[in-house]
């Protein structure tokens, strides 16, 4: 499979408009970490790729925490004495403190303003705020909004609810020959914020849908979960599975025009790491690595140290990092069609990697051989050699069993596709054979030995 090549025979700006089409249709949906908001983000899902939905009840006990109640909102407003709205959740789900518990009462403007929440350095944008944990109620505005608030009584209005239920995820399997996954994780639980949430959530999406019916060396999860406590909630349900994972990869805010940031796993070395690092130096035009922290999305309870799962996260810009970030200012004009489009080409290219990243042997390795008399060297002597006769000395000089492609592409500089092109001339020609799955997996088992925790997977 050459995922890249197919891509790259497609129009960008086409794919890109469909992703943020595709974002747009999602933008509106007042999501939290429960509740109807993700059901519905999870059916337009389902109408793409299929997904199964799993639902679990509040109160289930999750390692260290507890699935919370769920949480459903059909309107919120602030009504000023003439009865004018002058903060209505009709116009922004931001409006309303994410998990507010319901209130209908009246109040003067100076205990109001212990309920409103505002950016005074960004006066135009309304934040992003929530209260998962701790019950509350109040009313996201902007700071401009509120300076136009005269004194006087206001009725506050918020009709929700916050009621046992249940938390909801989805789930994409695509089976490949090999039951080792590779995972795809990314969130789906806010509400109107476009680059953090929908970006890599419509990505995700289109690459499960470009993978979908396709032959596959590795099996595919891509997981549409609610942040934090969806992945903690997945994780223990699937405790006794997770050591199939050997590549993961958490996708957010790559819609913005930032260049590309990768967070590598705990771990630092897993092929995952070396993976996007080899992409992002050939595909991207600027990008930077970063060492593991315990702080971020949700590669945090994947690489916690009882999993320790080689998953890192795909980002553009670093949450926290960008001004826009958790504001109404993360919005749709936020999000580009070319960088939505261009980040899924790198997720495809990463999945090219991870799909043909064989070891070989050189079926002669005394010597180099002749090349000439197979039609694999240049018909003249003299010129220099181009990418693809190196690409295939290269192959054939590091393809002792140990290494593997990426460990080729890496050490000789060349793109992963011109060693992958390389390695299937030559073993056409019978002078490489594919080192079985079964013996690559012990060699790296051999690799890591000493440093492998209780529950991880082994290649
Ligand atoms: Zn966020």
């Amino acid at each position: 499979m050459r995922l890249l090549k197919e891509f790259d025979q497609k129009n960008l700006m086409e794919i890109g408009q469909e992703l943020h089409r595709f974002s747009t249709d999602l933008y509106p949906i007042c999501r939290s970490i429960t509740g109807d908001g993700i059901r519905r983000t999870l059916a337009a899902v389902q109408g793409r790729v299929r997904l199964k939905i799993s639902e679990v009840p509040t109160g289930t006990q999750v390692f260290d925490w507890t699935v919370p109640k769920e949480w459903n909102i059909r309107d919120a407003y602030i009504k000023d004495a003439r009865g004018k709205r002058v903060v209505d959740f009709q116009q922004s789900s931001l409006h309303v403190l994410n998990y507010s518990v319901p209130v209908h009462t009246k109040m003067g403007l100076g205990e109001l303003r212990s309920h409103l929440f505002t950016i005074p350095e960004h006066p135009d944008w309304i934040p992003y705020r929530t209260s998962y944990y701790q019950e509350n109620w109040g009313f996201c505005v902007s700071h401009n909004q509120l300076e136009t608030m005269e004194d006087g009584e206001y009725e506050v209005c918020i009709d929700s609810t916050l009621a046992d239920g249940h938390l909801t995820y989805g789930e994409c399997y695509l089976p490949g020959h090999l039951s080792d996954e590779v995972l795809i994780s990314c969130h789906v639980c806010h509400p109107s914020l476009a680059n953090d949430n929908l970006s890599g959530l419509v990505v995700a999406a289109a690459l499960a849908e470009l993978l979908s019916g396709r032959d596959l060396r590795y099996s595919y999860r891509f997981l549409f979960i609610p942040g934090t406590i969806g992945a903690i909630t997945w994780l223990a349900r699937n405790r006794d599975n997770v050591a199939r994972i050997c590549h993961g990869l958490v996708l957010t805010g790559i819609g913005d025009q930032s260049g590309f940031h990768y967070k590598k796993s705990r771990r630092g070395d897993a092929e995952i790491d070396h993976t996007v690092a080899h992409v992002l130096q050939h595909r991207a035009e600027s990008y930077e690595i970063l060492e593991f922290s315990p702080y971020g999305y949700d590669e945090r309870q994947y690489c916690s140290p009882g999993f320790d799962l080689p998953v890192g996260c795909l980002m553009r810009s670093v949450w926290g990092t960008f001004p826009e970030y958790h504001t109404s200012a993360d919005n749709l004009d936020f999000i580009k069609p070319q960088q939505l489009a261009q980040s899924l080409r790198v997720c495809t290219a990463v999945v090219d990697v991870l799909e043909n990243n064989r070891r070989y042997c050189n079926l002669k390795p005394y010597c180099e051989p002749q090349l000439g008399k197979r039609n694999l060297y240049r018909p003249t002597g003299g010129e220099a050699i181009g990418l693809e006769i190196n690409a295939r000395l290269w192959v054939l000089n590091l393809s002792d069993g140990e290494h593997s492609l990426l460990d080729i592409a890496q050490r000789s500089g060349l793109p992963f596709p011109a060693i992958s092109d390389a390695a299937d001339v030559l073993r056409d020609s019978g002078l490489l054979s594919v080192v079985p799955e079964d013996v690559a997996a012990e060699t790296q088992n051999r690799k890591v030995a000493g440093n492998v925790p209780k529950v991880t997977s082994l290649r």
